[in-house]
């Protein structure tokens, strides 16, 4: 087996772990924002009567409540997102350089794998997607839909005078629904941070020459283009490091780099 065998196996190895640990992280994003829940139980309870309905006249000034609602659940979508793209930077760095130096040995590892990481997470926090927006944004107009589907179930539940059970369960039905927009999120900036962090290690290696894009699970029309573009004449699919083009090919994209490493390694 050759050192650029090698070197391809671990990767797309370690590709299917970061896979795993997005699994995880989606979870663990789903988690903290429906901590929302409970603020929102606590709410409804302070503005629940004897009878455990909320009289109507109290209806605007429990959906003004719902700014603090919002607030939070953007509090911690922010911090999950945040903790979510550290944790596959440094994951990220520390899984390829360990792959480097088992397949070539110490000369293929980055220094500076610290600096690396923090510019692989300003990138993803402060990039702007296809839709203008930046991560805190998304995170935010995310807060801003549950919000209002929040005070519409909420506002038809209070006109009809049912119980804060039933609004519970309804409020809960919302964040069940949605759960999908929060997945999204995590696969879309947990794979950026993934491919942003292997071109920066790339860029921070002296055997590696370029990136070799593979196309994602579900090979969707963004990556398996990309896949087949041979920009370089280096062969299909074949970047420089530094081509920011792999980042992130398309929304909820889940397609990998290897990596190109010189012939004087091979
Ligand atoms: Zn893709």
């Amino acid at each position: 087996m050759t050192n650029q065998e090698r070197l391809d196996a671990i990767l797309r190895r370690v590709s299917d772990q970061h896979g795993k640990l997005n699994a995880k992280q989606q979870a663990y994003a789903i988690r903290e924002i429906g901590r929302v829940r409970g603020d929102i139980a606590d709410l409804l309870a302070d503005f629940a009567g004897a009878d455990g309905s909320i009289e109507r006249r109290r209806l605007n000034r429990l959906l003004r409540e719902l700014d603090e609602v919002e607030r939070n659940i953007r509090r911690y979508g922010d911090a999950a997102m945040s903790g979510i793209i550290t944790e596959t930077a440094d994951w990220t760095t520390t899984r390829i350089n360990n792959g480097l130096e088992r397949a070539i040995g110490s000369a293929g590892v980055t220094a500076n794998m610290e600096q690396i990481n923090r510019q692989v997470v300003n990138y993803v926090a402060r990039r702007f997607e296809s839709d203008g927006l930046v991560l805190s944004d998304r995170v935010w107009r995310l807060a801003g839909d549950e919000r209002d589907k929040i005070a519409s179930v909420l506002r038809t539940d209070i006109l009809r005078g049912e119980s804060v059970g039933t609004m519970i369960r309804n409020v809960r039905r919302v964040h069940d629904n949605d759960t999908w927009k929060i997945e999204r999120l995590v696969v879309t900036e947990g794979n950026t941070a993934y491919r942003a962090a292997a071109d920066f290690n790339a860029k921070a290696s002296e055997v590696v020459t370029g990136l070799r894009l593979h196309p994602g699970i579900k090979r969707s029309k963004g990556c398996v283009d990309l896949a087949n573009e041979d920009r370089y004449g280096l062969g299909k699919g074949v970047f420089l490091p530094g081509d920011s083009d792999v980042y992130n090919p398309h929304p909820n994209c889940t397609s990998y780099v290897t990596y190109e490493i010189d012939s004087r390694w091979l």
